[in-house]
This record gives C-alpha cells, sequence and structure tokens, in this order.
C-alpha cells in the first residue's frame, strides 16, 4: 500500500479545504470499501480526510414529514431507526439485505451510496478496465460478465452499481445533500449515480473536494407499503443479482401509485418509471404486473452470458407487487 496522510477535520468546511488542496486526497468514512480497494492497489491516495468525527450522525425529522439522514449515520443504525422501519420499510430491508452486521456497524450513509463496482476487472490491477484506467478497454464485455449490466451500459463499461440502498432511496426520491468548495446542492437521488456513457470513470455527478453531508428522504405515504427484495447467490451476505424496492398504493383493488427501482442490473440505481406509468391505474392482476415489468424490461440488452437476469427481474418485480398488493 501506498503511504498516505490522515487528517480527521473537524467540521464539514476544513474537510473541504483538505480536499480541494489535495488531487489526490480521497474521503474516508467507515473505510469498508475504501481500505480494501487501496490493499488492492485499486486506489491509492495520498491522503484520507476522515469524516467519521464531522457533525453528521443524525437522523432527523424533517418539517414536512420526511427524514434527514446525516452522511456518517451507520448503515446499521439507520435500519434499526422506528421512523425508518414503520415508514420507510423498504430502506430498512434494503439496508439489511446489504453486507453483514459487523460491516453495517460500520459502513456510513455516505460510503454506501460512493462504494465502487464489484466487477472483478475493476479490483485487479493486472487487467485493463476503463473505469480504473480510461481507455485501457473494457474486457468485461467479452469476458467474465454474468453479474453485470443489462441495462443502460455502453461499449466503455458495463459495471452495475452494488449499493442495496441505494435502490431504495431511488424508489423513494431522496435527495442527496452535497457540500463543496463552491457551496451546497441538493441532487436528486435519481440521476446522482450516472450511466457510464463514455466516462465510466465517474460513478456519480459529485466532483473532487464534494461532500455528501446528508440524505433526505422526502414523506412518501405509501411507502408504509413498501419492501425490498433481492436475489443473490448465498444467503449470508452477497451483492445484488438482481434486486427491487417498491411501494404500493391500493384502492378499490386497482393501483392508484406506485414507485419502483431495480439493483443489480445497471451502473446505477434503475428507477422503473416506465413500469410504473404502465401500472398506474390498472387492476393489481398478475397479468397487470407482469405487463408492467416486461414494458419496463423491453429495453434491456442483455450481454452473451447475463440474459438470465431479464426473466429474473421480470419476476421479482411481480411477486414484490403481488407481496405488496395482498399484503395491504
Ligand atoms: C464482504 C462485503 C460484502 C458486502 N455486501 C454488500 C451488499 O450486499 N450490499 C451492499 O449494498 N453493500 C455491500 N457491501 C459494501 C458495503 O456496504 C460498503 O463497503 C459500505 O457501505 C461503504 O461504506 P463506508 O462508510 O465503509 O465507505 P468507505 O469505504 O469509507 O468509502 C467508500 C467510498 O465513498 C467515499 N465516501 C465516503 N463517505 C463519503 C462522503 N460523506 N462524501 C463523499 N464521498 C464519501 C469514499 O471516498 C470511497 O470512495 C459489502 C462489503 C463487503 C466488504
Ligand atoms: S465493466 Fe466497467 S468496471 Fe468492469 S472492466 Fe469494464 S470498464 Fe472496467
Amino acid at each position: 500500500m501506498r503511504p498516505f496522510r490522515y487528517e480527521q477535520p473537524p467540521d464539514a468546511a476544513s474537510a473541504i479545504v483538505l480536499l480541494e488542496r489535495s488531487p489526490g486526497a480521497a474521503v474516508l468514512g467507515g473505510g469498508t470499501n475504501l481500505v480494501d480497494l487501496m490493499r488492492l492497489g485499486v486506489e491509492s491516495p495520498d491522503l484520507l480526510v476522515d469524516v467519521t468525527r464531522l457533525p453528521l450522525g443524525g437522523i432527523d425529522d424533517t418539517a414536512d414529514g420526511g427524514l434527514l439522514v446525516g452522511a456518517g449515520v451507520r448503515n446499521s443504525d439507520l435500519a434499526a431507526d422506528l421512523r425508518v422501519r414503520q415508514r420507510f420499510p423498504v430502506l430498512a430491508e434494503a439496508l439489511l439485505n446489504g453486507a453483514s452486521g459487523q460491516l453495517r456497524n460500520l459502513a456510513t450513509v455516505g460510503g454506501n451510496l460512493l462504494q465502487r463496482t464489484r466487477c472483478p476487472y475493476f479490483q485487479d490491477v493486472a487487467k485493463p478496465c476503463n473505469k480504473r484506467v480510461p481507455g485501457s478497454g473494457c474486457p468485461a464485455r467479452e469476458g467474465e460478465h454474468r453479474n453485470l449490466a443489462v441495462l443502460g451500459w455502453s461499449e466503455h463499461c458495463v459495471a452495475t452499481h452494488p449499493s442495496d440502498m441505494a435502490v431504495a432511496l431511488a424508489a423513494l426520491d431522496a435527495i442527496v445533500h452535497v457540500e463543496g468548495p463552491r457551496g451546497a446542492r441538493r441532487m436528486p437521488m435519481v440521476g446522482f449515480h450516472r450511466l457510464p456513457d463514455d466516462e465510466p470513470e465517474r460513478d456519480t455527478m459529485l466532483r473532487h473536494g464534494q461532500l455528501v453531508t446528508a440524505v433526505e428522504v422526502p414523506p412518501l405515504p405509501l411507502a408504509v407499503r413498501s419492501a425490498y427484495r433481492k436475489v443473490r447467490e448465498r444467503a449470508s451476505f452477497s451483492f445484488a443479482v438482481v434486486s427491487v424496492a417498491a411501494a404500493l398504493d391500493v384502492e378499490h383493488g386497482h393501483v392508484k401509485d406506485v414507485r419502483i427501482a431495480l439493483g443489480g442490473v445497471a451502473h446505477a440505481p434503475w428507477r422503473a418509471v416506465l413500469a410504473e406509468e404502465a401500472l398506474r391505474g390498472q387492476p393489481t392482476t398478475h397479468a397487470s404486473f407482469a405487463r408492467a415489468a416486461d414494458t419496463e424490461l423491453a429495453h434491456a440488452r442483455p450481454l452473451r452470458d447475463n440474459g438470465y437476469k431479464v426473466p429474473l427481474a421480470r419476476n421479482l418485480v411481480v411477486r414484490t407487487l403481488h407481496e405488496l398488493a395482498e399484503g395491504g
């Protein structure tokens, strides 16, 4: 591992100054992803700006009935919060489906959002990878890609985003609060993570020097009936092969409103707006759920070895919506 300096600033403003002065600096949250990548030689920052002592550890009610979650809140604390479990069960379930108990105790909300892809080529410095070394190529396109994207990929990168929490936050229309050298900004969660296009090295809309300070979950009454369902290769802990975050409002046997996001299928959490549009006003039947899923997945472009994800995503959407329709 390359030698690095370590700073523990007392507030966000000092953290931003440190980052701005050092183009090679990285933000350190719980370290459960960044330190692994440093050990592998994938990341080699010359300065770690530890943000875990910043006053970003609160979960506060907002005036309109939503929640403001500090970027330093640990994943286990957010999952255990009674307001989250009652008002946004999809978020608590997504968090509890991610990693292991020990990792969730360390992992922060900011770090979870900004964690890097698990594409095997990205993690192997002996291999080319456009995300790690822009312009070096994407061996995953013709190589090992069983677990990679079926939607929104580009010829430059076919990686998926690994966070479960981010999928729930995309379904909930969360807003990411960011502070940087040019002041504070609010970025909608949908669009915060980028599709790869011709710049796969950029995972999100953040620029160097910007810090995630909080995530706002706006009020969404229909989210009391919401769920996160994840297919993974082993039950203990594993990243999503495909996942679904959904919230459903039913009136007289018809869909009054719905939110759906997919994980494990794209470079970003995939908000299924086409499926949502297709469902509003429709009866809560298998046929409606399947038609909505098919409408969204008609845009899938599977690679040679990951076509199985399309029917898997379809079935998971249908099953999750059935569960929600029957549970209310
Ligand atoms: C064995 C294993 C299994 C896992 N399984 C899952 C899983 O199933 N689902 C899942 O979702 N995750 C899983 N994870 C990933 C885990 O959730 C992440 O490692 C964790 O959420 C990262 O949070 P952290 O605070 O430790 O981030 P760090 O490792 O500290 O940082 C991660 C990235 O975020 C940046 N960063 C951190 N905080 C901020 C901030 N406030 N502003 C801007 N940038 C910031 C860092 O610079 C770094 O690039 C797994 C991890 C392991 C090791
Ligand atoms: S899919 Fe993306 S992360 Fe994986 S090898 Fe290709 S460019 Fe790298």
